[in-house]
């Protein structure tokens, strides 16, 4: 790998140049409501991806991190001790496990972290690399979170108990399972704070958005999101992408001569935090084929198919909840990475759809975008069927969001000679109604059952006339609340 002495960020929106890790882990949104990403990309030659291949799984997040990380920023000893921690709470050996199952089916199991969704692996990262600045620094930080279900859970789980952050957390409530809303409620520590907000989780974004707009706001009580706006979060995930490579796609077996073998990875994508990582994966030299895959909420492949980049009027809920999603905000990178890091264009794109709620691709971007994604959407009745079948194949239980990437595996031949990957982003026992609804059974881990035993502690934004100011303010109120408390060596935690 060619070797970049500076790691500097710059938003898409091209107002922004660098950044140090430090100052964008810190940061939400770029000052210029754009999203970080590093200047330039190293290429990752087939001599490194081979010397990668023997690598644990903790092991390659530390040496994809190292490339994205100074070690003037973290040395790389802390960098090992601080993935190897992050990453030794999971219930595998080495984080993640890979499923060969029948009919070329290969299934990448993301999902072994405390609250059994792949936002756990990412998540457990980028907090402890957080506590680690905070630490140095002897600051404190309020990191606000929105969730359409799995992102908050894992945020709590990441950060609960630690010394130097408060974590404010808002859910849509009733459009997540019980047992990911149990994972949020049953948290009693003093530094997490829990919203069920009465709306989708995209309205639960909008009132985030306007107290991160308020740098006067995010800079006194050093305010930041972990949702996967963080480039952190990002950067971890590119290692799901590579990990599928070295082991799914045929590159141990490929003559040394003979060009680097393609893999087909496909994606239950919802905000696309996911999706963007393998993007930059592509970019970084991996010949990777990406299949976006969505539920009946299907901006993505709209977008991909005909430029339509254009939220429906509402939400749909369905059986794969976290990716109910309609406004897919990771594509702001994907967009920027495919105009040719055109930072002017993106800023007038993103900005007539943050306005209008839709926008048509200009020709030349699409047609990149159609090149470098293949996307497609499914209905409840598919993934119920693919839980099916999927079952009779093998006696192996997908959850709702992992089957709709393999309906695509099943419908969808892939080009000869390509392997495959589908990433498994949940666990089924997270997501018991879609179990049912397929006709399955399930064994329930004992960790969720007893969630049923335990306290709870919330407080419930309702819908107004004026909910979007109000939300703000009531949000707003907690964290002054918080900063003050803190101040005075006090912790404060929200109750109705
Ligand atoms: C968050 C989530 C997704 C979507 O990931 P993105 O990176 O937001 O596209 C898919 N499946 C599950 C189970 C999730 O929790």
């Amino acid at each position: 790998m060619e070797k970049l002495l500076v790691m500097w960020y710059c938003s898409t929106r091209g107002g922004v140049q660098g950044w140090g890790f430090q100052e964008v882990l810190f940061s939400g949104y770029a000052p210029d409501g754009g999203m970080f990403m590093p200047e330039t990309l190293p290429t990752l030659t087939p001599d490194t991806l081979r010397s990668w291949r023997s690598l644990s799984y903790p092991q390659l997040v530390i040496s994809v991190c190292s490339v994205f990380i100074p070690t003037e920023v973290i040395p790389l000893a802390d960098l090992e001790d601080l993935v190897n921690t992050a990453l030794s709470g999971f219930s595998v050996p080495g984080a993640v496990s890979l499923a060969k199952l029948k009919q070329g089916l290969n299934v990448l199991e993301l999902f072994h972290g405390k609250t059994m969704a792949f936002k756990d692996l990412a998540m457990t990262c980028t907090v402890h690399f957080l506590n680690y600045f905070l630490h140095k620094d002897s600051l404190r930080a309020i990191v606000v979170v929105g969730t359409s279900g799995d992102t908050g859970g894992s945020a709590i789980q990441s950060a609960k108990g630690l010394s130097g952050l408060d974590l404010v957390v808002v859910y849509p409530r009733g459009r997540i399972t019980p047992v990911q809303e149990k994972q949020m409620t049953t948290c009693l520590e003093d530094n997490i704070h829990v919203f069920a907000a009465d709306g989708s989780s995209d309205d639960v974004d909008v009132p985030i958005r306007r107290l991160f707009s308020d740098q006067e706001l995010v800079k006194r009580h050093r305010l930041m999101s972990l949702n996967s706006v963080n480039w952190s979060r990002v950067m971890v995930q590119l290692a799901h992408f590579i990990y599928a490579y070295l082991h799914v796609s045929g590159l141990e077996e490929a003559e040394i001569a003979a060009p680097l073998p393609v893999l087909e990875i496909i994606v239950p994508t919802g905000g696309a935090g996911n999706i963007a990582a393998g993007c930059i994966v592509k970019q970084m030299g991996i010949p990777l084929c990406l299949v976006a895959m969505t539920n009946a909420n299907d901006i993505v492949p709209r977008t991909v198919k005909s430029g339509d980049f254009s939220m429906a009027t509402n939400v749909t809920q369905t059986l794969a909840p976290a990716i109910d999603i309609q406004d897919p905000y990771n594509m702001e990178r994907v967009f920027w990475l495919l105009s040719g890091r055109d930072g002017g264009l993106v800023k007038r794109m993103m900005e007539e759809f943050q306005n209008l709620h839709r926008h048509t691709l200009p020709k030349a971007l699409h047609k990149q975008l159609s090149q470098a994604l293949t996307s497609g959407a499914v209905g409840d009745q598919e993934i119920v069927e693919t839980m099916q079948r999927c079952w009779k194949e093998n006696q192996y239980l997908l959850c709702p969001h992992t089957a709709v990437a393999v309906w695509h595996h099943y419908h969808c031949s892939p080009t000869a000679g390509v392997n495959r990957c589908c990433l498994a982003t949940a666990s089924p026992s997270k997501f018991q109604a879609a179990v049912q609804k397929a006709g399955l059974t399930l064994d329930l881990p004992e960790k969720v059952l007893a969630l049923d035993k335990k306290q709870t502690r919330y407080v419930a934004l309702d819908r107004s006339e004026n909910w979007e100011k109000d939300w703000e303010g009531r949000l707003k109120q907690c964290i002054q609340a918080i900063g003050s408390a803190r101040q005075h060596g006090l912790s404060y935690y929200e109750h109705e």
